[in-house]
């Protein structure tokens, strides 16, 4: 993978930190002049994932979430991983509306709204050993350099 720019920050799985997050990721894709919506996706993505390392990887304890993004030609790729307790069954895990907390805020639609906001989602994960989620999403309102119309 040949990357023309990129980026690696780590953090304490602080809820805190969820917002820094999406902060830096958005502040990193803005220099191929993304769209308002594209941003906002991009950051409604990556804020989706690191509230997961946070909220169910980690639970009630701190570990260290780590961010790689890359940009290449048009592509963003966003790496978001922790080293938590892990998915036991990612394919259920991504399915709308599955949350291992019902009856709690979770609505179980993070992994949908990952999937929705960016062009790919890849969910790489082990129990007691964390999980990796890899996004990418083309950049593509900028064709003519001039950002809006
Ligand atoms: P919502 O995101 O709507 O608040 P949710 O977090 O439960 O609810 P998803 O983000 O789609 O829904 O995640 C589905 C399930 O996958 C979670 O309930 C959790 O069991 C598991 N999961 C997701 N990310 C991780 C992670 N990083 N580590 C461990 N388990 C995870
Ligand atoms: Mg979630």
């Amino acid at each position: 993978m040949q990357a023309e720019n990129n980026m690696h920050i780590s953090f304490p799985s602080y809820s805190v930190n969820e917002s820094f997050a999406r902060v830096v990721v958005g502040a990193f894709a803005a220099q191929l002049n993304p769209t308002l919506e594209e941003l906002a996706d991009i950051k409604t993505a990556v804020s989706e994932a690191v509230t997961n390392a946070i909220i169910h990887a980690y639970e009630g304890t701190v570990g260290t979430v780590e961010i790689s993004a890359a940009l290449i030609g048009r592509t963003l790729k966003v790496e978001i991983r922790d080293r938590g307790k892990g998915i036991e069954d990612v394919e259920q895990a991504r399915q709308p509306f599955y949350t291992s907390s019902p009856g709690t805020d979770r609505s179980g639609m993070g992994f949908t709204v990952m999937e929705t906001f960016m062009d790919s989602l890849e969910v790489e994960s082990a129990l007691d050993r964390g999980t990796t989620v890899r996004m990418e999403k083309h950049i593509g309102a900028d064709q003519n350099g001039s950002g809006e119309e």
